[in-house]
């Protein structure tokens, strides 16, 4: 864990600016609200570091106790302004996606054919990186199936989600929204459009700003255009 801390942090030298952590709310001239903790043989409870992409600054021991307390994925995310450094992953449970394609038009995309998912998850046992480690977990109303419009667009949105169900990002386990019901499989923050022809949920076409909008959520979890090439 030090070494991701180290990886992307990079300790600042001399006094710290008069500002707050926001992880500890302590003073970053005052050592960290972590020390008593977190403990690290080399990360000192002044050590101050500032993250090397967004600036943001923070004390070095805090964020190791933030990252600590996540899935440990070698990734870390900046509390202030959430840009992620390395590849953050998820916590979906083992599955299957499909990908197809048919020449029927989705709603507001009459000029092109439809790329079909379907995802399957089962019901299983949660592991440790699960909210109750050990207890069963339910996979309701699976397989899943979502639409996007086959055109360049549709194309690149289906390109990363790809990306996003190998870094375990499309679901998680936690509890429904729609049932209130616990230890069960939910989506995880990138909407997908599962109606077809009819728009009964609100997750079908026509929705002229879906692709753009779940672009913008597939960036806030690290999954950009980026990630293609690699
Ligand atoms: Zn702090
Ligand atoms: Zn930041």
């Amino acid at each position: 864990p030090e070494a991701v801390v180290k990886k992307y942090l990079e300790e600042l030298k001399g006094t710290p600016a008069d500002e707050d952590c926001i992880i500890c709310m302590e003073k970053l001239s005052s050592p960290s609200g972590y020390s008593d903790t977190c403990e690290s043989s080399t990360i000192r409870p002044e050590a101050v570091g500032r993250l090397t992409n967004c600036q943001h600054s923070f004390h070095m021991l805090c964020l190791l106790a933030m990252y600590s307390n996540g899935n440990k994925d070698g990734s870390l995310q900046c509390p202030s302004c959430k840009t992620i450094y390395g590849e953050k992953t998820g916590t979906q449970p083992k599955g299957k996606m499909e990908v197809s394609t048919f020449p029927q038009s989705l709603p507001g995309h009459k000029d092109c054919g439809t790329i079909q998912i379907v995802y399957h998850i089962s019901r299983g046992i949660q592991g440790p990186e699960h909210p109750n480690p050990g207890m069963p977990y339910t996979a309701r109303g699976f397989p899943r199936y979502c639409y996007l419009p086959d055109n360049e667009k549709g194309r690149k949105v289906l390109e990363l989600l790809k990306v996003a169900w190998k870094r375990r990002l499309i679901f998680t386990v936690g509890t429904s929204s729609t049932t209130g019901e616990s230890n069960t499989v939910v989506w995880n923050e990138i909407h997908h459009k599962t109606e077809m022809d009819s728009n009964l949920s609100g997750h079908g076409y026509p929705d002229p700003n879906y692709l753009d909008n779940v672009l913008a959520e597939l960036a806030a979890q690290g999954v950009t255009e980026d990630c293609l090439g690699q």
